[in-house]
């Protein structure tokens, strides 16, 4: 006899079958293996989470994909329910106490206030712009309140960055930073900051039209307006904005036509003394794929580059992070984090947040020995990231090349040793073929890689400068690539 499982519990299994095709594997482990699904009446599934915590972390970091998940399950008119254990700090006898929290439904487009709210994830959302017409425009910033420069922690990292910021903030357009070009790379704050100078602007004068947006989806508004034969629509939109925030520039590379548009708009902000303000992942310079006049434009205001915190700023971070989220912990947990963790700031609060999971997962306190499980696992999943794109990247660096030369066919002395090193670099951490290796570098053959990690092996043990010089080097990548 076949028996079937009650429907909650089956209805909850698809739906994870959904998620779990969407996420890595293992956050899928960590934020929905704890969850019970417990009832399941008219349309809406209840679940029970850990904690208010565990709530709110997934509210924003996985709503639109829960939403999906439930539309597909139950329906349109699917919708979910959590109920909280609250863990109240074991003085209940670890009885938990179960709240219900606000529906999540399926379909309003109501707002909840997250912790981090995700500008990223917003994929789902419907365009909020509304073409035709124009006159009447209604525009949505894309701006996200919890991006401010008040909880914008300096340090020297970013001091001129942040300067430049809110002077641009408290004068759009006034100011010789025109465009501001924010650069640095991933998990140093630009975005946080781009949206802490738009939030800005709107609260000094809320009638100004302020715009943030990243540059995927300016090219997919773009290629909209291609499509639907509006793109001097979507021009004469973006030259009502007084202050245009574009985000990852970088993604404009080899888009031709996009560029050209955002030149255009580009040219027509400025003249009429509007503000623009970029952020990249490179200096404006190493933006290969990008038309020189648009590089050129980018170079005519402020450049200001943000780097990795400090030791100082990290700690100020960390210390910032718990006191807004209401968390307390150890001194030494937290000199513990700010030691291990160097290279970039989402890293940081990944591991605050992913710390707090865990114990209010196994209801234990958070000490220095859960600390350091948390951080093997983690390191773990970061340093799994290493490619031969990232190796390329920082041993471009370090030879002060640009990644593109490294591939190409210079035979300038320097520049082949840099490449050979690049490839033995890339060999030794990565887990590619040498076939594919040779692919990366320009399509070279993987007899010329095999060449390279000879030349490269005969040397550290015939010269010792050049041996050194391979121990500097690779002090960088591990400390660059984790
Ligand atoms: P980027 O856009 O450079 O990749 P983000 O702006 O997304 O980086 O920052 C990553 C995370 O780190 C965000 O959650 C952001 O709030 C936080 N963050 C970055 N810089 C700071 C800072 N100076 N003070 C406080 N939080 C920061
Ligand atoms: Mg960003």
């Amino acid at each position: 006899m076949l028996v079937m499982a009650p429907p909650h519990i089956d209805i909850w299994n698809q739906c994870l079958n959904t998620i779990r095709e969407n996420i890595a594997e293992d956050s899928f482990s960590t934020w929905f293996g704890p969850i019970k699904p417990i009832r399941f009446e008219g349309h809406i599934l209840t679940i029970e989470v850990p904690s208010q915590f565990f709530y709110e972390y997934i509210e924003s970091h996985f709503l639109t994909l829960l939403k999906q998940a439930v539309r597909k399950c139950i329906g349109p008119q699917g919708k979910l329910e959590y109920s909280v254990v609250i863990d109240a700090g074991g003085s209940n006898n670890g009885v938990p106490t179960k709240v219900k929290m606000p529906v999540s439904s399926g379909d309003s487009n109501k707002k909840h206030n997250p912790v981090n709210p995700p500008i990223h994830n917003d994929k789902m959302v419907p365009n909020p712009f509304v073409l035709p017409g124009i006159r009447d425009f209604e525009l949505d910033s894309n701006l996200n309140p919890s991006y401010t420069f008040e909880n914008f922690v300096e340090g020297d990292c970013n001091r001129l960055a942040r300067s430049a910021g809110y002077a641009v903030a408290h004068k759009p357009g006034g100011t010789a930073y025109n465009p501001l070009f924010i650069f640095g790379s991933t998990g140093l704050g630009k975005t946080h900051l781009l949206q802490s100078i738009g939030n800005e602007i709107k609260a000094q004068n809320p009638t100004k039209t302020v715009l943030y947006i990243t540059s995927e989806r300016f090219i997919n508004q773009f290629m909209d307006s291609v499509r639907s034969n509006s793109v001097s629509d979507l021009m004469q939109l973006y030259q009502m904005v007084d202050t245009l925030l574009i985000d990852d520039i970088q993604f404009f590379a080899n888009k031709e036509k996009t560029q050209d548009t955002f030149f255009h708009v580009f040219n027509h902000l400025r003249n009429s003394g509007k503000q623009i303000i970029v952020a990249s992942d490179r200096p404006a310079h190493e933006l290969q794929g990008m038309e020189e006049r648009l590089i050129s434009r980018f170079k005519w205001g402020l450049s200001a580059s943000m780097q990795s915190p400090d030791y100082e700023t990290r700690m100020s971070i960390l210390t910032h992070k718990m006191y807004n989220n209401g968390i307390e912990l150890p001194e030494e947990v937290v000199e513990f984090l700010a030691h291990h963790i160097t290279t970039n700031i989402r890293e940081l609060e990944g591991a605050l947040i992913s710390l707090l999971a865990q114990a209010s997962l196994n209801r234990r306190e958070i000490d220095v020995d859960l600390a350091k499980n948390m951080l093997d696992t983690f390191v773990e999943k970061v340093s799994r990231e290493i490619t031969i794109e990232t190796v390329q990247r920082a041993v471009g660096e370090f030879f002060n090349l640009n990644v593109d030369t490294l591939k190409a066919s210079s035979r300038k002395r320097e520049v082949v040793q840099a490449r050979q090193l690049a490839m033995f670099f890339a060999k030794e951490l990565t887990n590619q073929s040498l076939k594919t290796i040779g692919l990366h570098f320009g399509g070279r053959d993987h007899s010329t890689v095999i060449h390279s990690l000879q030349t490269v092996s005969n040397l550290m043990e015939t010269d010792k400068e050049f041996q050194k010089q391979v121990e500097a080097l690779r002090k960088k990548l591990s400390m660059d690539l984790g």
